[in-house]
């Protein structure tokens, strides 16, 4: 205890000026420069308290009459300000001693804030304000009002930004040659920053807010070339490392070929012809292959590590989950049985023994196939003659695992990554910039569209009995656990709960649980009853969102449904309509739901296309999210709009390539002001 007190005491680590900065992402005092407004306030009339009328913002200045501590109906600091025969009350419901001292009576205050119409009068709550001696000069400019965080007030910020503006002609510096910028209309830099830190009171506040100004295009393009030209030299430097070439001799692949209960679909064969052609090269090949839930995926994979196989080298192939990563396993075991392949099977929670023997075989390069989940990675373990690496469902990595993957143990193999969150074009074209992509746009034939039913929890019961119906005729369900992502283990009784609930109504089925927690032994044995049709009903959290395929389940309920996010919706939705049967996802939802819910579920229940759903979901969420990397650390775009701004990305592109064939010290100069030379950018 007494630990602990002493701790309190001590200065709280962290919160220095400086790591206030760095928490706004400013490191060095040159990024103040970038630090840009998020609106501005017009501080540069006066209004006299008498012509203030509600619903709007003012600045006023008037002398203090008087101030004290309230406490009915909560405690505040209300201070009444008085001009002539008019009067405004300013209030603050969270305030210091030093606020109170500041408004004591007979000073004279300048205000800007929202006035509304309290019990008394017009009233101001939490405005911004200044005492100020009689007489001094208003300001001539808008007032800038900055991204901030907490202890670091805006008057500070706004000093350190103006500060940091005319410490050094350098911060100010154009790294744009005239020939990038004169074809391209764009501000000059220094002009852009003054512009939009200092704006003139003649400035259009509505192309500022809305960001359409030229100093705003200015800035944004700069943000977009930097992202580009730091792709495209990562990429450069990828051409320059030598990977083996990995021509293959076909006798696995053909093999494989004769095997497959199916006939490839055109979209498979051409991706297939994509990988063949990079896997020759000796330059590594870095493809992100996107297809929508049940296009295909797996096989293209297994074909391409043939390939590598084939050219004596190994292949490992991982995936996010471990269940996931299982039924790979058991998959290729099908598929590969009786060729000459030995694969390797690789977990973090296999037991220690077997894990041992399992690297062993895998270090001494004695097995030419490792399925793994990323302990195949973060257990160090050695690939002597790794050949190609395929990274399954790449989206549901982390970011911090993604970035690992890149920097070790890969080294110069090959690199396929899969993904069935399609990315938009525009954000493909930002943010993979230094990925080659193959798309599968084609579904396997003979599937029939999952029909989307949106069901009130109201009418539950119902569903209920069309399981119960669907399973007397032989099929299996899928019914989705309410996603509490406050609390796992609240989830973990939901679904423990839900498990009891349907097992009492549907006594003559059996119900099978898989959730998150179970032991990866149990999550098999349930996972394998359920593909060998001996549990009729399998009530589940979302560890079954990816890739799990059991063709004879036609019917998905979610409960919940408008607690979950749009991908996640339409992964969970193609888990059924895999086989022959009509297959239908049920969204049960609680009402009332919120418009945002309600946005979500109808953009689902309209679509089945994953590039359409995910188009919308970046209208309905913004591209950061979308990424997944909001706390990430990894640098996202501040100012521009991958959706809006699709013609600055472009002429950015364009840009880039000039740059960096015409003058390389300009272009390293940019990057130095927008990365601080971080390795690092926005990146898989
Ligand atoms: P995903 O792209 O979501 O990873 P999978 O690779 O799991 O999809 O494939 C979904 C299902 O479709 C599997 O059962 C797979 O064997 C089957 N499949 C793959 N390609 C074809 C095809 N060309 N024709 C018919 N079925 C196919
Ligand atoms: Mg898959």
């Amino acid at each position: 205890m007494a630990g602990k007190k002493r701790a309190a005491a001590e200065p709280k680590p962290g919160n220095t000026l400086a790591d206030k900065l760095v928490r706004l992402g400013i490191a060095r005092e040159q990024d103040l420069v970038l630090h840009l407004p998020l609106r501005y306030e017009d501080h540069t009339h006066l209004c006299p308290l008498a012509a203030l009328k509600p619903g709007q913002p003012w600045q006023v200045e008037a002398t203090v009459a008087n101030t004290d501590i309230q406490y009915r109906p909560r405690r505040q600091l209300v201070c009444l300000l008085e001009d002539g025969d008019a009067q405004l009350v300013l209030r603050f419901f969270h305030f210091y001693p030093s606020h109170q001292k500041a408004l004591a009576v007979g000073k004279r205050v300048r205000a800007f804030g929202d006035v509304r119409e309290g019990h008394f009068g017009l009233e101001m709550v939490h405005p911004s304000f200044h005492v100020v001696a009689p007489g001094t000069p208003l300001p001539d400019r808008l007032t800038p009002v900055y991204p901030t965080t907490a202890g670091l007030a805006q008057d500070a910020l706004r000093k350190l930004v103006h500060r940091a503006l005319l410490r050094d002609p350098a911060y100010l510096a154009e790294t744009l040659p005239p020939w990038t910028r004169e074809p391209r209309r764009l501000w000059g830099f220094a002009q852009s920053v003054h512009y939009l830190h200092e704006p003139p009171t003649d400035a259009s506040q509505s192309a500022l807010d809305a960001r359409t100004h030229p100093a705003w295009s200015r800035l944004k393009f700069d943000e977009l070339l930097a992202q580009q030209l730091s792709l495209k030299m990562h990429r450069r430097a990828r051409a320059r490392r030598r990977a083996p070439r990995l021509v293959g001799d076909g006798t696995l692949t053909k093999a494989l070929y004769e095997r497959l209960p199916f006939k490839l679909t055109r979209a498979q064969q051409r991706v297939i012809a994509e990988i063949r052609r990079d896997l020759a090269r000796a330059e590594p090949m870095q493809r992100l292959l996107q297809g929508d839930v049940g296009s295909g995926k797996t096989v293209v994979a297994a074909l391409a590590a043939l390939q590598a196989i084939e050219s004596g080298r190994q292949v490992a192939f991982m995936a996010p989950t471990e269940i996931l990563a299982e039924q790979h396993y058991r998959k290729l075991a099908v598929w590969l049985e009786g060729l000459p392949v030995k694969m390797a099977w690789l977990s973090g929670s296999l037991p220690a023994k077997t894990k041992r023997q399992a690297k062993a075989v895998i270090e001494s390069g004695e097995a030419h196939f490792a399925i793994g989940t990323h302990a195949l990675f973060q257990d160090e373990v050695a690939l002597p003659k790794l050949g190609l690496a395929i990274v399954d469902e790449q989206h549901r990595f982390g970011v911090a695992q993604r970035l690992a993957l890149r920097q070790r143990g890969i080294g110069d193999a090959h690199q396929l990554m899969m993904s069935a969150t399609p990315i938009p074009r525009t954000l493909a074209m930002s943010f993979y910039a230094d990925l080659d992509v193959s798309v599968i746009d084609e579904m396997p034939p003979g599937r029939t569209p999952v029909a989307t039913r949106l069901v009130s929890q109201r009418r539950r019961s119902e569903v209920v009995e069309r399981a119960r119906k669907l399973c007397a005729e032989g099929g299996q369900v899928y019914w989705v656990c309410p996603l509490i992502e406050e609390s796992e283990k609240l989830e973990l009784q939901t679904a423990v709960a839900l498990h009891a609930e349907l097992t009492a109504t549907l006594e003559e089925i059996s119900v099978g649980l898989l959730h998150g927690r179970m032991k990866p032994d149990d999550k098999a044995v349930v996972m394998n009853s359920f593909v060998r049709g001996e549990i009729g009903v399998l009530v589940a959290t979302t560890v079954i969102e990816v890739g799990v395929d059991v063709p004879n389940a036609s019917l998905m309920v979610i409960e919940h449904a408008e607690r979950f996010g749009l991908a996640q919706l339409h992964q969970l939705r193609g888990r059924v309509g895999r086989g022959a049967a009509q297959s239908t996802c049920v969204l049960l939802f609680e009402e009332p739901m919120s418009e945002a819910a309600k946005a979500r579920l109808k953009v689902v229940y309209e679509h089945n296309d994953g590039f359409e759903i995910a188009r919308q979901d970046l209208r309905i969420r913004g591209p950061g999210e979308f990424l997944g990397a909001r706390q990430s650390g990894v640098p996202l775009l501040r100012f521009a709009d991958p959706e809006r701004d699709v013609a600055l990305i472009e002429a950015a592109r364009g840009a880039a390539d000039e740059l960096l064939r015409r003058e390389p010290g300009a272009a390293g100069a940019h990057l130095e002001r927008w990365l601080g030379g971080k390795q690092e950018f926005i990146k898989v």
